[in-house]
């Protein structure tokens, strides 16, 4: 399906506000919405305590676990997550909320997907598909509104991280990409002209 920015903005805000109850400026908890789409998250460490499949485990822990963050794991008709436990927080909820916009944008793939910690799959299904769900998770945790609104307040990169609980390279490109910077400079410009 193609998705152009608006709907997606649409769609993560809808999410947000149906599913989580939080307005376009407020912080939401992935793993929230992990669970209320029924999709376990088993954790790298504690995969074989966590009733993990024991296939599953033998293969999470052969590949490399330091180069990878989060999968996204076909199950019969659902799938689960199996996170990297040992990265810092922040990146694990960006992981989530990526793997979570794989899945509210239905993208069938045949391959368990893997983040590697850089904003995506290390091995995607389609470029298309990453490009969606890079910017859904985008919206999820830092929607273009809050973004935009931040940037008028003159907040600084590390100060929307905080708020949004994401790294401070996350809120930087959301930031930027939202246009929120830009459109921030130019209305303190007219205002100071
Ligand atoms: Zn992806």
């Amino acid at each position: 399906m193609n998705w152009t920015k608006a709907a997606l903005a649409r769609l993560a805000a809808e999410v947000r506000e149906n599913e989580l109850k939080a307005n376009p400026y407020q912080r939401i908890c992935p793993y929230d919405l992990a669970d209320l789409y029924g999709v376990a998250v088993y954790t790298l460490q504690g995969l074989a305590d966590s009733g993990c499949p024991p296939e599953a485990i033998e293969f999470f822990t052969s590949v490399r676990p330091e180069a990878w963050s989060a999968a996204l794991v076909p199950n019969g008709t659902g799938q689960f997550i199996v996170e990297n436990d040992v990265h810092t927080h922040r990146r694990r909820r960006s992981n989530i909320a990526h793997e979570m916009a794989h899945l509210l944008l239905e993208h069938e793939f045949d391959r368990i997907l893997f983040t590697n910690g850089k904003r995506g799959c290390a091995n995607p299904a389609s470029k298309e598909m990453e490009t969606q769900a890079a910017e859904l998770s985008g919206e999820l945790l830092l929607p273009a509104a809050a973004a935009r609104r931040a940037a008028v307040y003159g907040l600084s990169d590390d100060q929307v991280a905080e708020r949004f609980d994401v790294s401070a390279e996350f809120a930087r490109w959301r930031l930027n990409v939202t246009g929120a910077r830009r459109i921030a400079s130019r209305t303190a410009r007219k205002k100071g002209g």
